[in-house]
């Protein structure tokens, strides 16, 4: 893989030992094999486990992977966890980590719709972990009333709010059922965080997803402009999961990398706005910090389990790998624990895909790719496998680009 620098000079980058070097030098040659498979029963790495307290929601974002569009996911639902649940989820996860501290996190469609479920497991969670255990929650943030502020930061509860940039641009796709933007309701809680609690500030976890990164300039500036989020960091900024039932674009190199050059020229002018500096971090994220090694003649494969940290459990009480692997594919439930045959099952397709299509590729080191692929059909893993390889090139230009202009921190 190769690219060249808006000044004209070419690097490669070589998958072998992780370098990018000056001028076209080719390693296709170079074949990546992964170590074999070996079948498991413990994952002995869980600390987290993220609960789905509810799968209703108050709102109707347009990108929902709940709305109903995504072939294998289910729609807004009507189910909640009760209280007898909270502790046979906590029987669950008594048995099954091993780790001295864990958290849980709640999740839903909008947990805070059964805000009084959320304090009774907290409540109970306390009461049975001590101080090896932390929260969090993940919120779109229209039902965080001062008291509910005040209740979950006196419990040291982490808040994950969904924001997707400023007014325009969150109100276009995070709306409630008539179509009102959620934006307004969000701003007041952030205001009181900020009025209330400063030393929070830096905590509050902000989840940024854009439709469109064309959209980042204008949000940029906009947030910088504004008297209260200018004071918050975004966590992070994603576009969306691939949704193949509205048709996933094959996208072009040279049309990714103009786009970015465009961001990156606003953010070589304007090198402390925050929504750009998280957007950069990300971007070469991976580049930066690279282990320069030679990989050798066998790797492991980085899978989501059985090394995975979390597990996600619904609101039918069935247990994924994470909330984001679709729900057709759960590996148990609460009561009869984990499947082992079908956990083995599914990383074996997925470990199976890997190697037939992996081997040369140049993205092999950073691909994103990972157990939610499974779902996907060959047709489909090309498109997916054809962007990562965009995206890793683009990165990598990024990386480049930003070192010759003297912006790498
Ligand atoms: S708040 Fe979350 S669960 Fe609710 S509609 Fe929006 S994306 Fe879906
Ligand atoms: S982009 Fe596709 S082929 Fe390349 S490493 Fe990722 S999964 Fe494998």
């Amino acid at each position: 893989m190769d690219i060249k620098t808006l000044s004209g000079n070419v690097y490669s980058y070589l998958r072998r030992t992780n370098e990018i070097v000056s001028g076209v030098v080719v390693d296709n040659d170079y074949q990546w094999n992964f170590s074999p498979l070996h079948a498991f029963s413990a994952m002995l790495e869980v600390e987290m486990f993220i609960v789905g307290i509810t799968e209703q929601c108050n709102l109707r974002c347009t990108y929902c992977c709940y709305s109903g569009a995504y072939e294998n996911n289910r729609s807004h639902g009507k189910r909640i966890l009760t209280s007898d649940d909270i502790s046979d989820i906590y029987d669950f996860i008594r048995k099954m980590s091993n780790k001295k501290h864990i958290r849980v996190s709640f999740y839903g469609g909008e947990p805070l719709l059964h805000y009084q479920l959320v304090q009774y497991a907290i409540t109970k969670g306390q009461e049975l972990f001590g101080n090896c255990i932390g929260f969090s929650i993940s919120t779109n943030g229209t039902l965080l009333t001062k008291d509910k502020i005040d209740w979950l930061i006196s419990n040291n509860v982490e808040i994950a709010i969904s924001i997707d940039g400023t007014r325009m641009f969150h109100n276009a796709h995070r709306v409630d059922a008539h179509g009102n933007g959620s934006y307004d309701n969000v701003y007041e809680a952030l205001s009181y965080i900020k009025h209330f609690y400063p030393e929070y500030v830096a905590s509050v976890v902000l989840q940024m997803t854009l439709t469109s990164y064309r959209d980042i300039i204008q949000i940029a500036e906009e947030w910088d402009n504004d008297d209260l989020l200018k004071y918050f960091t975004p966590s992070n900024i994603h576009g969306l999961s691939p949704n193949f039932a509205n048709g996933v674009e094959r996208i072009d190199y040279e049309e990714v990398k103009e786009l970015y050059t465009q961001i990156l020229d606003k953010y070589e002018r304007n090198m402390d706005n925050v929504v750009l500096n998280v957007f950069f971090d990300e971007c070469i994220a991976y580049w930066k910090d690279r282990p320069i090694v030679d990989a050798g003649s066998a790797v492991p494969m980085a899978t989501c389990m059985p090394v995975n940290t979390k597990l996600y459990i619904d609101s039918k009480k069935e247990i994924g790998v994470c909330e984001k692997v679709a729900d057709k594919y759960r590996i148990g439930n609460i009561k009869d624990g984990i499947d082992w045959s079908l956990a083995n099952e599914i990383i074996e397709k997925y470990y199976q895909q890997r190697v037939k299509r992996c081997r040369y590729c140049p993205a092999i080191r950073m691909c994103d790719m990972c157990l939610t692929a499974i779902e996907y059909t060959d047709e489909q893993w090309n498109v997916l496998c054809h962007n990562e390889r965009v995206y890793a090139r683009v990165f990598m230009f990024l990386y480049c680009e930003m070192a010759e202009r003297g912006l790498l921190k």
